[in-house]
């Protein structure tokens, strides 16, 4: 099979390094571009990254000598690339929106990382085992920008993955949810790099992350509702209460979940089961980057942790645990992803994935 040609913006950051290392021996990509701000273009990507390459394996020699392009030359990439990563971060979001809106305009399909467009009204914010049928609005996002070839899918925040699939794998097996609490201690990773200053973070928790708690209650509104008539219909049916804290792990956002159910209320071994046993379309499509079980259960009463459970299936699966009853809601449980894998670079491959197989991405 001819390999799609890919380019990642934003290729020297914490999320674009992330695409370097998961992309190198890809089936069906290629990475031939690679780009960043003026500060990092010109040179080769290794020469790039030499003092903060932040991976443990190294820098897969055939990116290494890629020289390093500006982000905002559009032309070029259009030249050379069949489809990019958004994984660039400016503090004006307003920038990333209109910059990832030009690559569409010049027919490039962007999968994205940033937040800028997660909530534009005519974008996808996709999870493959959850939403594939809000790619439909592709169409509507083309015919409203009369964009012929390129678009922009956004995957959602870090900060819900862990928790976003178990709680659709109850409303899909007829156990819809009401109310849930969370708390999240995530990763230092997530901030990116060099991130957090060690003085801040070392021997420390850090009780606030600057919009993320207004993302992790507002986004799975949007993945877990419906399109019609050529709109997303959010689900104001759950309401999410959350709390989101830093702390000095490396990487792998942890989550504590409170969860009330609107009517019915499973039994513990029902849950598990509905969990376990959970697939959905990149598992029956068999996706490269599809973890085999979505979520795991583990039965230890001191998992998951980010240090032993991050890496599970590619670091594409979620790993739950510590399911019990509440005093308050109905249960609690303790939720595990990935944050720069799942909740990153290797939830963007197969949001790729996806749009290649279903004939979005040609
Ligand atoms: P990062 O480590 O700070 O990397 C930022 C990247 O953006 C670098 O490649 C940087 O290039 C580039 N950049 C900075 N200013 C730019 C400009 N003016 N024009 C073009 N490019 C510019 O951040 P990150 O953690 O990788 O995050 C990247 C994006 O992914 C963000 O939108 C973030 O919210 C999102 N995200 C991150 C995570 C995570 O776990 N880290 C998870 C989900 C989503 P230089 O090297 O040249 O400065």
């Amino acid at each position: 099979m001819k390999k799609f040609k890919v380019g990642i913006l934003g290729a020297t950051g914490m999320v674009g390094q992330n695409y370097i290392r998961l992309l190198e021996n890809h089936p069906w990509f290629d990475i031939v571009y690679v780009a960043a701000s003026t500060n990092s273009a010109g040179v080769t990507y290794s020469e790039s990254v030499k003092n903060r390459w932040q991976m443990t394996t190294s820098i897969p020699s055939k990116a290494a000598s890629l020289i390093v392009e500006d982000v905002a030359d559009v032309t070029k990439a259009s030249k050379k690339c069949d489809f990019v990563f958004s994984a660039f971060e400016i503090n004006d979001k307003q920038l990333v929106k209109e910059m990832e809106e030009k690559y569409a305009s010049a027919g490039i399909p962007v999968i994205s990382n940033a937040s800028a467009n997660r909530q534009t009204e005519d974008v996808p914010m996709l999870i493959p085992e959850i939403n594939s049928d809000h790619l439909k609005m592709i169409k509507t996002q083309q015919k409203n920008h009369n964009w012929d070839k390129g678009f922009i899918v956004v995957k959602p925040n870090c900060s819900l993955q862990s928790y976003i699939t178990p709680i659709y794998a109850l409303e899909k097996a007829g156990y819809p949810i009401k109310k849930i609490i969370i708390t999240t201690l995530q990763a230092v990773s997530g901030a990116g790099y060099p991130g957090v200053p060690s003085l801040d973070i070392i021997d420390n928790v850090v009780p606030f992350i600057g919009g993320e708690e207004e993302k992790t209650e507002e986004e799975p509104l949007k993945i877990l509702g419906s399109v019609k008539d050529g709109k997303f219909i959010k689900n104001k049916e759950i309401k999410i209460s959350a709390t989101c804290t830093r702390v000095p792990v490396s990487d792998g956002h942890l989550a504590t979940v409170n969860i009330l159910f609107k009517d019915k209320k499973p039994t513990k071994e029902e849950i598990i089961k509905v969990w376990t046993n959970f697939k959905s379309l990149p598992q029956e499509l068999n996706l490269p980057f599809a973890p085999i079980n979505p979520i795991i259960y583990k039965n230890e009463e001191n998992r998951p942790q980010p240090k032993k459970d991050r890496e599970n299936d590619k670091g594409m699966a979620v790993t739950i645990g510590r399911l019990r009853d509440c005093n308050i809601f109905d249960y609690k449980f303790i939720a595990l992803s990935h944050n720069t894998v799942r909740g990153a670079a290797g939830g963007g491959i197969l949001n790729a994935e996806l749009l290649v197989k279903m004939g979005y991405i040609k």
